[in-house]
């Protein structure tokens, strides 16, 4: 039996997804090998890449003038891969601030360009929120303006997509694909797959054509992403095990009606949750209704000393991986689209017991 897994990455992936997986394993389409063994250059393993990919433009309606890389190093590596791509001439970036990750990506860009911090997160009647852009201090010649989505570990979402005269890039890792998305606003989308794609390994970026030729003259050649463009995400060996499985990942998005189903769903867990968290005296979060993370929901306990009890009690009851980020502590649910509602409705019910016993 498969436990209700609430990690914020590397996440749940979908059963059918593993399955399939499983059986394919070993012999892949009857070629008598793995898809793990193959030559990324072989005919069939290129299919299965272009496969994926067309896929992906599917989900999330890519328009032609995008390129889709596949890439590694995480997301983290693209915090230093944008600046070098980004800043060949034009050394200035406006980089907005509201949370552990968009640091991270700041303190990257500082060390290759002049980098101006909006500072974007406050606090609203005791709850975390993020500043209208009205209050922002943008550059008047930015390069680009970057901002992370979804901040993972505070459960902080944006309810708007910045208005820009520069190029928009985003971290999207940990909201991709949970809702449609308007792509042509952006110059570059960004994102982990280790969420909401896929596996650990593989990293998607999203760039406009015309900002394949800005880059460094010292960047290297594999974080170049008109290199990797114009090799097919191929300038070395890619991650094919990762790569094939979002693929298979992408393909049952697909049969559960794409983006905007999977939303629907994504929107009754998270309104299930948060409502109960609400009416309990016993649970909080610490962020402003608007900007509530549909994907990642940090809570506390009324006595933190309850905690170790919680999660010890969760994991009995088959609900694993509650505990907040390392750096934050208290509890997080991460129900990205692998998590059932059944997930949810789950953990509920846990807590409404736990609320109980203990409260
Ligand atoms: N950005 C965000 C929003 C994240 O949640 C994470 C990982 N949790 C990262 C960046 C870093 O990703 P990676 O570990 O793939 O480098």
């Amino acid at each position: 039996m498969r436990a209700y897994n609430f990690c914020a990455g590397p996440a749940a992936l979908p059963t059918p997804v593993l399955e399939r997986a499983q059986q394919e394993l070993t012999n892949w389409h009857d070629r008598g090998l793995s898809i793990m063994e193959m030559s990324h250059r072989s005919s069939d393993y290129v299919a299965v890449a272009q496969k994926a990919e067309a896929d992906l433009r599917k989900l999330l309606n890519i328009p032609d003038n995008y390129k889709v890389l596949f890439l590694q190093g995480g997301a983290s590596l693209q915090f230093s891969a944008i600046p070098l791509n980004l800043l060949g001439k034009n050394t200035r970036a406006d980089y907005v601030h509201t949370g552990i990750w968009s640091e991270k990506a700041l303190k990257e860009a500082q060390r290759y360009g002049d980098i101006n911090v909006i500072e974007a997160g406050r606090t609203v009647d005791g709850k975390f929120a993020i500043a209208p852009q009205s209050e922002w201090q943008l550059s008047d010649n930015a390069a680009y303006l970057h901002y992370v989505d979804n901040e993972t570990i505070g459960g902080l979402q944006f309810d708007f997509i910045p208005d820009s005269n520069a190029p928009l890039v985003a971290d999207f890792s940990s909201s991709i694909l949970s809702a449609p998305l308007d792509v042509s606003k952006f110059g570059i989308i960004y994102a982990g797959a280790q969420k909401n794609i896929g596996p650990a390994g593989l990293t998607i970026v999203i760039v406009r054509d015309h900002l394949l030729d800005q880059a460094r003259p010292d960047i290297p050649s594999i974080l170049k992403y008109s290199d990797q463009a114009k090799n097919d995400s191929m300038v070395n060996t890619p991650s094919t095990f990762a790569w094939y499985l979002s693929g298979l990942v992408f393909e049952w998005l697909l049969e559960q009606g794409g983006v905007e189903a999977i939303q629907q769903v994504n929107l009754q867990k998270a309104q299930l949750l948060y409502g109960y968290i609400d009416q309990s005296d016993f649970y909080a979060n610490p962020i402003a209704l608007q900007n509530r993370s549909i994907m990642n929901v940090p809570f506390t306990l009324k006595d933190s000393n309850l905690e170790k009890i919680f999660l010890k009690e969760a994991e009995g009851a088959g609900l694993l991986n509650l505990a907040g980020h390392r750096s934050v502590g208290g509890m997080r649910a991460s129900i990205y689209n692998a998590v059932p509602l059944q997930g949810v409705q789950a953990l509920v019910a846990f807590m409404q017991d736990f609320a109980q016993k203990h409260g």
